[in-house]
């Protein structure tokens, strides 16, 4: 994998470009890929943004979100476009596995793959071009920093503030996460003197919820919530008749990790959601208890040290006994947790 500084020269020679992220993108994949979306075009450049899969209705005021293939629902155009890019930049994964249906056209395709993540342990030998670095709060910043290094700063337009504020503030918690370095200030101050209107992210992200979505929260919080006060641990395990009988729709669950993770003392929450094809886990953590290696060593999964995730194909009660055994096994790291 090269640096991705290599590419700054052969910016302004127009080309086919795919962006993609991993499925059910959030708003640091979605913003990340729409922020480099409308920087790209820029170029003159003919861009096309593909996601695995569809994604929360919360992300659609993101500017040109409509025109975002959705891989499972337009897979004939995207497999058109693919096939015709030279450069498909990968944004906010680490391995291909994470596009799931687009894995294998990826890996064939002949376009040169350009990473920007902040996941840790990259496939590196897949991508001509990259960047990959822990130590960034979010993909949305990496974009930021990719836009400001090939001296472009003064095509940030207002698109693309919204969409790298979107990515970085919802990576950081809202700015709280230990990620939250001096440079993601100093970002978002560059982003609010180009013009940035930050308030009205919030409320689109945090306040378009359906009543449903918290008559299931409040549901799965009373009768599907259980705290292992040895183990410093606390699990949430839904059913798939639950998603059913709440008309759960997509990004609904995003955030019901938090909230065990802020009972005092848990150091380490847990959601598994039956989601019919595959048993999906979400893990967070606090202080030094490493869900990155925990998820990819129970779940086949991965993600960053204190917020991971990953999916199992046996049964949701087997995926359950490998979590309650998974703790009891980590036990000496959980249980020493100070207050
Ligand atoms: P979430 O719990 O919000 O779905 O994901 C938390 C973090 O873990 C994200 O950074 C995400 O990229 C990563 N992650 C979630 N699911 C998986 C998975 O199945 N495989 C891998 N490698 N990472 C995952
Ligand atoms: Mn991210």
């Amino acid at each position: 994998m090269q640096p991705i500084q290599n590419i700054f020269p052969l910016l302004d020679q127009p080309k086919n470009v795919v962006i993609t992220t991993h499925q059910k993108p959030d708003a640091d994949a979605m913003g990340s890929m729409m922020g480099l979306y409308h920087f790209l075009k820029q170029f003159g450049h003919t861009v096309t943004a593909i996601s695995p899969t569809n994604w929360a209705a919360f992300l659609n005021w993101i500017p040109d979100s409509k025109t975002v293939l959705d891989y499972e629902v337009h897979t004939a155009k995207a497999n058109a476009v693919i096939d015709a890019a030279d450069w498909i930049f990968c944004l906010d994964f680490n391995v291909l596995s994470r596009t799931k249906r687009m894995e294998e056209k990826l890996l064939a395709a002949k376009g040169e793959k350009v990473l920007i993540d902040h996941h840790r342990e990259p496939q590196q030998n897949v991508f001509a071009y990259g960047v990959s670095d822990t130590d960034k709060s979010s993909t949305a910043e990496m974009v930021y920093d990719f836009i400001i290094a090939s001296g472009h700063a003064d095509k940030i337009n207002e698109a693309i503030a919204d969409c790298l504020y979107a990515g970085v503030m919802t990576d950081t918690g809202s700015f709280r996460f230990p990620s939250t370095k001096a440079s993601v200030h100093t970002m978002v101050a560059d982003l609010k003197q180009r013009g940035l209107e930050h308030s009205h992210i919030h409320e689109e992200l945090y306040d378009n919820f359906l009543e449903s979505r918290f008559r299931f929260i409040g549901h799965v919080l009373l009768n599907r919530m259980e705290v292992f006060y040895e183990y410093n641990t606390a699990l949430i395990v839904v059913p798939q008749a639950d998603l059913i009988k709440y008309d759960v729709k997509t990004g609904d669950t995003e955030g019901l990790v938090n909230y065990p993770l802020s009972i005092k003392g848990i150091k380490l929450a847990a959601v598994i959601i039956d989601r019919g094809e595959e048993r999906k886990s979400s893990f967070r953590s606090k202080g030094d208890f490493d869900v990155n290696t925990f998820a990819r060593k129970y779940f086949n999964g991965g993600g960053h040290y204190n917020a991971a995730g990953g999916f199992n194909k046996e049964p949701l009660d087997e995926v359950v006994a490998k979590f309650k055994a998974a703790i009891k096994e980590n036990k000496d790291q959980l249980s020493t947790y100070q207050f």
